[in-house]
């Protein structure tokens, strides 16, 4: 793959000059490119594996991206710019099968790896509570780029054919864990059905809330805007809040094999919906409001779903760097829900103290 010759497709100001690798994410593959104009690009190569309608999904992008810019003060800072290619599409296919495409480089900007302090979970929160606001009256439907993300209803029907295949013999030891999620089952299901009555609105989600995936302002150190938006989709904009606090908020990592020091932090939920909910309270619907609390507990019970799930299956999906790794995971994530559960008043408490 020669990058230099890749990104002569796109309609660059100037001429590349030259195309470096960025660091090593885990989706793509990132570059930066610079031109003769001094512009900076950032070039990527899309993860076919993952999204296998990559110009679907770049359409999801060009059509939020532009209803934001419509809003803002700085449309070139506030949100990303797709540069299209020479043919005008947003994205260029090499001889490879593989999906290539552009965004301007937003200078003077900075990203964190890990939201660690309660101040950074608050900029975290404020920076998806600002995302939402811009696109709370976006109301095109957009394309499913995952299928059935974060959709239990879905999950269960993959759950229920891997038990039934037992694939790697292991369900009959798995007693526990599997009445585990059994017990949950029926409660996580009635969530996901307001998703599907409309009880809970369609909004534009994010999907993949980390921290890195927001940009800072170098100067004034505030949240910027929101990047990598490749998993850009409609559905409920809580799981964006749940998904979130399943990371900023643990007490540790996700697989600590010590349970012990696995559990909620308040301090860090509370800084976290302080920032969300200072951004949209005002157009949240009243069930949203009222389900808000309960999304941490609904992604987390995902996760160990699709952990054990997996473990079950013989461990394709995730990889794994010991044996058990599946299960660690599997119970650490247990030990957090059940922390979460254990809190759910709490949550609840806070979420109407910010109100
Ligand atoms: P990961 O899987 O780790 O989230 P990814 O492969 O999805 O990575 P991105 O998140 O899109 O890739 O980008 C990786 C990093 O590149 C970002 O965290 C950010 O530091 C930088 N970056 C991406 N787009 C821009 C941009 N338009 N301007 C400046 N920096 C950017
Ligand atoms: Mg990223």
């Amino acid at each position: 793959m020669d990058t230099a010759e890749i990104i002569r497709n796109f309609a660059l100001d100037g001429n590349a000059v030259s195309v470096k690798p960025l660091g090593d994410g885990f989706i793509n593959d990132t570059f930066v490119a610079v031109a003769d104009s001094g512009r900076r690009y950032i070039l990527q190569r899309k993860n076919k594996n993952i999204f296998p309608d990559v110009p679907a999904m770049m359409d999801n992008i060009v059509a939020v991206t532009e209803h934001i810019k419509g809003k803002v003060a700085d449309p070139m800072r506030e949100t990303l710019t797709v540069v299209p290619a020479l043919d005008g599409k947003p994205y260029w296919e090499d001889q490879d099968g593989e999906f290539w495409a552009v965004t301007d480089f937003i200078e003077g900007s900075k990203t964190f790896d890990i939201a660690d302090t309660p101040d950074l979970a608050r900029q975290g929160g404020l920076g998806l509570g600002h995302f939402q606001a811009l696109l709370s009256d976006f109301h095109k439907p957009l394309a499913e780029v995952i299928k059935g993300f974060h959709n239990i209803r879905w999950r269960f029907v993959q759950w229920d054919a891997s038990i039934a295949a037992d694939k790697a013999g292991r369900v009959k030891d798995l007693a526990t864990e599997i009445s585990w999620i059994e017990s949950r089952r029926q409660r996580m299901l009635d969530f996901w059905k307001m998703v599907e009555d409309g009880i809970l609105p369609m909004r534009v989600t994010h999907n993949d809330t980390k921290l890195s995936n927001f940009l800072f302002d170098a100067a004034t150190g505030k949240v910027l805007c929101a990047i990598d938006l490749d998993t850009v989709m409609s559905s409920t904009s809580l799981n964006d809040v749940g998904d979130a606090i399943r990371s900023y908020a643990n007490n540790t990592f996700e697989d600590d094999p010590d349970y012990s020091k696995v559990g909620i932090r308040f301090d860090m939920y509370e800084a976290y919906m302080q920032g969300y909910l200072s951004e949209v309270k005002d157009f949240l619907s009243d069930s949203e409001k009222e389900w808000l609390a309960f999304a941490p507990l609904y992604i987390t019970y995902e996760q160990v779903l699709r952990f054990l799930m997996d473990y079950i299956d013989g461990d394709v999906y995730y990889k794994i760097k010991y044996p058990e790794h599946n299960l660690v995971r599997t119970r650490s994530q247990e030990t957090l829900l059940e922390s979460m559960e254990a809190g759910y008043d709490r949550m609840k408490e806070i979420v109407a103290s910010l109100l």
